[in-house]
């Protein structure tokens, strides 16, 4: 599976951008890529890949997934970021179930009790929708995120609803640190909780009910789904 149109040869770009500056891996694949998008949480480290979206093509769609259950700190720092870059095409995608539906369809709690479902249901789905109009899209997964993320290719060709599309992690060779350096050379606007303000340090952000401040010493994603095994919402899961 390496072409996604007749004339697009994914494999070779994979081979060719693998060591690709970020912003060189974004351009390929807006120009060479029919319909490609951006998806963002809005997140502690999205600043980055985003402000490198203004400087090669600031009109590409952003797709937020707003899940009904993120901290109001990142509804703010969402309309502020894409305020501040200047992002003019900011899609908000929203799950079939409102959070009341889904407590009624479901029971309450769900993030609780099986969050897979509950992401299945306000992630995974409407990610699923949304991606079905486009070529391709890009995201913000870096290696030193998570182990199921170890290996991510910066190009590769995945399966989405069982329909072929080019998938881009430009700062998957970077590190915590070259985010953090970047967004300090570029001074871009920090997501409020992301700081270490009183000691309370949130270097992983999603929703509100499934994110804890991390403690000294904790991996950056130590936050994420603390009480159970998950580390991975799915969203990143697809075929290849
Ligand atoms: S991160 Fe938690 S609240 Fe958000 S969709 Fe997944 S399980 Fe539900």
């Amino acid at each position: 599976m390496t072409a996604v149109t007749p004339t697009l040869d994914v494999a070779e770009a994979a081979d060719r951008l693998a060591l690709a500056p970020p912003s060189q891996t974004l351009a390929w694949a807006v120009g060479a890529v029919p319909r490609f998008a951006v998806s963002s949480s809005f997140g502690a480290d999205s600043a980055v890949l985003l402000h490198l979206v203004t400087l090669v093509a600031p009109d590409l769609p952003v797709l937020f997934l707003d899940t009904g259950l993120h901290f109001p700190e990142t509804l703010v720092y969402r309309r502020t970021l894409a305020q501040h870059l200047g992002l003019t095409d900011v899609r908000d995608l929203r799950p079939a179930l409102a959070v009341s539906e889904q407590a009624r369809a479901h029971g309450g709690g769900l993030y609780l009790r099986d969050p897979d479902v509950c992401c299945a249901i306000r992630k995974v789905a409407p990610l699923d929708a949304a991606l079905a109009g486009y070529g391709g899209w890009a995201s913000g997964v870096r290696r030193d995120q998570t182990l199921e993320r170890s290996a991510t290719p910066v190009v590769e060709s995945v399966l989405r609803g069982g329909r072929p599309m080019v998938k881009v992690a430009p700062l998957a060779r970077w590190t915590a640190a070259d985010v953090t350096d970047y967004l300090d050379r570029h001074d871009l606007p920090r997501h409020p909780l992301a700081g270490r303000a009183a000691g309370v340090a949130y270097p992983s952000i999603g929703c509100a009910p499934c994110t804890r401040p991390i403690r000294p010493g904790e991996h950056l994603r130590a936050g994420r789904w603390s009480t159970s095994a998950k580390t991975e919402c799915g969203i990143h899961l697809e075929r290849r």
